[in-house]
């Protein structure tokens, strides 16, 4: 962008200026010179709204339109002061210092809704409680207090419109900071910005000694113009709406502290007044927690959902193999147990055959691995629409499948393996040890069977199925695989 400097300028004259603006005595020289910085500041945003195209361009002219209006505020209140001598509380000067709250507000919920990520609704629910809690201690310590002993009900609604405004600006502010992981230098100053504008205004309303005039009252204003202009300038500023890295929303830490200490300040807005004998903010704090369970509540509701989604997908996960979307050996081991519960109880026969691909080495050498992977995949998948709901297809390993059929006796599984060899893509064949349960062997035992039946089938020259010699049991003689068929 080239203009990297513009902001260092900015920031070194402006800190001039506000200096020399805080150490002049109250009179029309300061605040003129005030109104200026104000001024400035709008200019430096409508600048950045002229240097960026879009929608940042917006967000700057937006931003801009309100500096506008709390500068020409200034210009108003220092005619009213020293030109004009009336009082400028309350003039028309307020209304255009509390038109800049709704204008930012809703430049920084632009900013929030670019940033929402994956986890905006808990994001949305943190900056909830985040705001819920903050207005608490701000309506018993700024609001409260300052309600009653006005002239007219025109002076105690502006002031109030004061703090209101803050409110609105901090839930803006925070359902920013919730929902960005996105930090520019540039939306950092103007988070400092509205934090001084906030805090200037706590001042303007508690104030009873007449701070507000001093240096200690006009400081946080000035600053903010300062930093919300070198804000405007600084080449991040084109980089405000830049979307946030898409990471999984995460709970850190410093969110969990934050959140804590903000719920309990309900509480502790009580022990803090039981303690110095204040008077008890009884209905404020109860409303106050009341929103402040809900909202927790929801959260972990949120959460606790969010897990339960986690944990189910974590599952299917562990028990299906990537490639072929087949049942993986996990599953098979679990569904084996199952089929035998039922099976001894029903008397029903359990077939099980160990299927291998006919020389798969030598389709990847010739095809490459790739075409071997589809090839695992197109046999699962065309085996898969062959058999029944009550049989199970596991991709047992490399090549290597199960297909456990309860139910069928070996005839029958005989009949199925066929139809499965029809459909075999490519051209390819399979061969497959055949076993049937005598009722009493485990899983283990049962595999190894099949096992020893498609290693005959191979030596026989693959291409078919081979059944397993019948379980012998107590001898120690290995079973010897038979039946070819
Ligand atoms: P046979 O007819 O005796 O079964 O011969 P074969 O070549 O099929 O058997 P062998 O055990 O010699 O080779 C199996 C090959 O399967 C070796 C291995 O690289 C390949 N393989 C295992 N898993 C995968 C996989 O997931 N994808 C691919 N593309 N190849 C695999
Ligand atoms: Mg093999
Ligand atoms: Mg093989």
């Amino acid at each position: 962008m080239g203009n990297s400097p513009a902001w260092r300028f900015y920031l070194l004259g402006g800190t001039v200026a506000v200096v020399v603006c805080a150490l002049l005595p109250y009179g029309l020289t300061r605040d003129g010179l005030y109104s200026l910085i104000g001024m400035s500041s709008a200019a430096a945003a409508f600048a950045a709204a002229a240097r960026c195209r879009g929608a940042v361009g917006l967000l700057w002219l937006l931003m801009g339109i309100g500096q506008l209006s709390a500068a020409l505020g200034d210009a108003l209140w220092t005619y009213y002061d020293h030109i004009a001598h009336v009082d400028p509380f309350p003039s028309p000067a307020d209304g255009l210092y509390l038109l800049q709250y709704p204008i930012v507000a809703v430049a920084l919920l632009m900013l929030a809704r670019h940033h929402r990520s994956p986890g905006d609704r808990e994001a949305r629910l943190d900056a909830a409680i985040l705001i819920v809690g903050l207005v608490l201690p701000y309506w018993v310590l700024v609001i409260a207090p300052s309600i009653g002993g006005y002239d007219s009900a025109l002076e105690e609604a502006i002031t109030l419109s004061y703090p209101l405004g803050d409110v609105l600006l901090l839930a803006a502010l925070v359902r920013l900071l919730a929902a960005s992981h996105a930090r520019t230098p540039s939306g950092r100053m103007v988070t400092v910005a509205l934090v001084l504008v906030m805090a200037g205004d706590v001042i303007f309303v508690l104030d009873e000694e007449g701070v507000s005039t001093t240096a200690v009252g006009v400081l946080p204003f000035l600053t903010s113009y300062l930093i919300w202009g070198a804000a405007a300038l600084h080449p991040s500023a084109a980089d405000l709406l830049r979307a946030a890295p898409e990471t999984a929303p995460s709970f850190t830490t410093r969110r969990l502290v934050t959140l804590t200490a903000v719920v309990l300040l309900a509480p502790g807005t009580l022990i803090a007044q039981l303690t110095f004998g204040f008077e008890l903010s009884a209905w404020p704090v109860s409303i106050t927690s009341v929103l402040l369970f809900v909202l927790v509540v929801a959260r972990m509701a949120i959460m606790l959902r969010r897990l339960q989604d986690q944990a189910r997908r974590l599952d299917e996960i562990a028990r299906t193999d990537t490639l072929t979307g087949l049942p993986n050996r996990r599953t098979l081991d679990a569904q084996l147990v199952r089929a035998y519960e039922r099976a001894a109880r029903d008397g029903t026969p359990i077939s099980l055959a160990l299927l291998d691909l006919d020389r798969f080495k030598l389709f990847n050498d010739t095809h490459g691995h790739q075409a071997g992977d589809e090839l695992l995949a197109g046999a699962a998948t065309a085996w898969s629409l062959v058999i029944t709901n009550a049989d199970m297809l596991a991709r047992y390993g490399g090549e290597e499948f199960v297909l456990l059929m309860p139910g069928r006796g070996l005839e029958d599984a005989e009949h199925l393996l066929a139809a499965l060899r029809v459909v075999t893509p490519q051209g390819q064949t399979f061969s497959a040890g055949l076993a049937l349960w005598d009722g009493r062997e485990t899983p283990l035992e049962l595999l190894r069977r099949a096992d020893t039946a498609l290693y005959a089938a191979k030596e026989a020259g693959r291409d078919r199925a081979v059944r397993a010699a019948p379980a012998v049991r107590n001898v120690t003689a290995l079973p010897a695989a038979g039946n070819n068929l």
